[in-house]
């Protein structure tokens, strides 16, 4: 099975992620995590990749697509979630190109759909203990008692500064404008599963699961 996980930072698409490749086997492929790996591994590619990405020029489609027929091809997996790829039209078209090559195709493609207010909220007032890493939000989950931590008892917090609202603002604006095109493509196709991302975890993992039934992955 080859799925597609659309969603903005926040969406908790990671999450859901996480839930397939721990009960179901499959591979989470995320394009940015297969550069960084060949750049930490020095290869040929690797080092190229590194001398583009430090000019602050994008990887060109045609490399970032050799190294997922790598993946396919070495992988001892057969089911696999792509994370955030492809995200263009033109890399849709090669991936897809590349799978028919494979005999392979996209089976579902899910898409993380969540009110972009909501996700600022849940984004930016995410917080975490600085001794034990617990994470809280000063909406959604904060601590029981004020500044101390439920699990630790610390009271050192941090927030990231990726939390930083104009920031992250402007990546979900980005990622929004750049993804339509390409999720039109599969909706087109039929394949795209839309799922209400501003739910609970749990309900939205129920949906994800009630779609591998329908897709006749699991019974
Ligand atoms: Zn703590």
């Amino acid at each position: 099975m080859i799925f597609i996980f659309f969603g903005p930072p926040g969406s908790g698409k990671g999450t859901q992620a996480k839930y397939l490749v721990d009960n179901y086997d499959f591979a989470h492929i995320s394009t940015g995590d297969l550069l960084r790996h060949e750049i930490e591994k020095q290869t040929v590619l690797g080092n190229e990749v590194n001398t583009i990405m430090e000019s602050g020029a994008y990887v060109p489609d045609k490399i970032v697509i050799d190294l997922i027929e790598n993946v396919l091809s070495t992988s001892e997996n057969s089911n696999f979630i792509f994370d955030g790829y492809p995200r263009t039209l033109n890399q849709a078209l090669a991936f897809d190109a590349l799978l028919s090559v494979k005999k392979l195709k996209v089976d579902l493609v899910f898409n993380f759909d969540v009110d972009k207010d909501l996700l600022i909220k849940r984004i930016s007032g995410r917080f975490s203990c600085a001794s034990c890493g617990a994470v809280y939000n000063d909406t959604f989950m904060k601590t029981v008692v004020e500044g101390i931590c439920d699990k630790c008892g610390s009271y050192e917090f941090f927030r990231r500064k990726d939390d930083n609202l104009e920031v992250f603002k402007k990546r979900v604006e980005v990622y929004l404008k750049e993804i339509k095109m390409v999720r039109d493509f599969y909706r087109n196709k039929n394949l795209v599963k839309d799922i209400d991302a501003s739910q609970a975890a749990e309900l939205i993992q129920i949906e994800v699961k009630n779609s591998l039934i329908q897709s006749g992955f699991i019974i």
